[in-house]
């Protein structure tokens, strides 16, 4: 049987990034940047003003302090978004707002609170006059043209993550799309006989289905697209015309119908669809695990077919569809992050898989530990949601006891688990 290892590797081997799409900057949060973003112009454009106040020449108000102020006579005002003041002549000012462009023949500019013009209503005097407290040196208060980022510059290069400073980044140069790599489409499917869409009265033996959800929302958790196709029955008939309904997929998730029951099918409709990699991994939940290529009308689809239960479904989930859904959107880094933590319980491994106990990582006295959630049957839904990690113990142990170190992938960070 596959070790964790060798069944990502089969999966990720038929996988590549997805082709480069052009889309909104509103919608690219979160995907990976496809080519290097270069500025075709200076950000800020003109040289401006960090600050309301006076523009004036640095060489007239050198002398200035509160005991002998410097006069100057105030020949206008600029605001942000107006043409810059064409010519500063000695003895002269313009009064400035923040953003707005420095008047030509000025070299810095004095902030309200440094002049006599301290409010910030207009507060000259009689003869329009402001009276400078503070001398500047040349450049002060002044953001120089291409400061920030100069046409031509490489801004940000092709392979980052987009977050919401490089969104602001984009905009800022006059952007309004962006290159990224097309995030997968992944259609999921639910199987069995007694899995009952929520919103519908349940019938005596069924039971709602709660894979369809959790492992949509781990898709877009990772970065892809769900598509919610429904429920297939335990026949080969049902789940083929699901499976066919199927279009413009990049990866197809199952769930249930890949163990070892009378009616675990899923694996049969591959076969005789396509080609089956494996179908058990050596870990614990989530050992039925099903992988192959589903051949539809002109390509072959990647399948993955996750386990029924439903906890061992979305530990199986962050295995093996997030790292290949995190590849296919362009990522480098498609693992989570793991942590050492001191194990407060102790998790047993009585036939050598990889365990993935479900957690809560918390911090104590700067010494990061590990709970168990509760109970770690593959059915228990309750202790997967309390968790924000899950604790794994290898296969070559046997068990790892209570304050003994484990490594612990973290689900998510910072997260208040009740
Ligand atoms: P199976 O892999 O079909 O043997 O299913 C294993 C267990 O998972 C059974 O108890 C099923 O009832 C349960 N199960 C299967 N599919 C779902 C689903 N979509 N939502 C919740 N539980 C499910
Ligand atoms: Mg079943």
């Amino acid at each position: 049987m596959l070790n964790v290892e060798e069944a990502l590797e089969q999966i990720l081997d038929v996988l590549e990034p997805l082709p480069i799409t052009n889309i909104s900057i509103l919608e690219a949060d979160g995907m990976v940047l496809a080519k290097n973003i270069i500025s075709q112009i200076d950000i800020p454009p003109l040289d401006n003003s960090a600050m309301d106040g006076y523009a004036v020449k640095s060489d007239n108000v050198q002398n200035a302090s509160p005991s002998l102020p410097i006069a100057l006579r105030v020949v206008g005002t600029t605001a942000a978004g107006q043409l810059p003041f064409q010519s500063l002549v000695d003895g002269h000012s313009v009064r400035i707002m923040t953003g707005a462009p420095i008047p030509l023949g000025s070299d810095a500019v004095i902030p309200f609170e440094e002049t006599s013009d301290n409010s910030n209503e207009l507060n000259v005097t009689s003869n329009n006059e402001v009276l400078i407290l503070h001398p500047a040196f040349q450049g002060k208060n002044i953001r120089q043209a291409g400061q920030d980022v100069r046409k031509g510059d490489k801004v940000i290069t092709a392979g980052t993550v987009l977050r919401p400073a490089h969104i602001a980044l984009i905009a800022s140069l006059g952007k309004s799309k962006v290159a990224v790599h097309r995030p997968p489409v992944v259609a999921v499917l639910a199987t069995g006989d007694e899995i009952t869409k929520p919103g519908h009265q349940l019938t005596k033996g069924m039971i709602y289905d709660s894979n369809s959800y959790g492992i949509a929302s781990s898709i877009k958790e990772a970065g892809g697209k769900p598509v919610v196709v429904g429920i297939a029955r335990d026949n080969v008939d049902s789940i083929e015309r699901k499976l066919f309904e199927i279009k413009d997929c990049d990866l197809i998730i199952t769930s249930a119908g890949v163990s070892k029951g009378d009616f675990d099918i899923v694996k049969n409709v591959l076969k005789k669809n396509g080609a089956i990699q494996f179908h058990s991994v050596r870990m614990k939940p989530g050992k039925p695990l099903a992988f192959g290529l589903l051949e539809q009308k002109n390509s072959s689809v990647p399948l993955i077919g996750l386990p029924g239960n439903p906890v061992s479904a979305l530990v199986a989930f962050e295995q093996f569809c997030r790292p290949a859904i995190r590849l296919m959107s362009g990522h480098k880094l498609i693992a989570r992050t793991t942590i050492n933590a001191v194990l407060d319980d102790t998790i047993d491994n009585p036939d050598g898989r990889r365990v993935y106990a479900r957690v809560h990582a918390y911090k104590k006295k700067d010494v990061y530990h590990a709970s168990l959630t509760g109970e770690q049957s593959s059915n228990i839904l309750s202790a997967m949601g309390k968790a924000n990690g899950l604790a794994i113990c290898p296969e070559n142990k046997t068990s790892i006891n209570a304050g003994e170190d484990v490594t612990v992938m973290m689900l998510y960070w910072n997260a208040e688990v009740f």
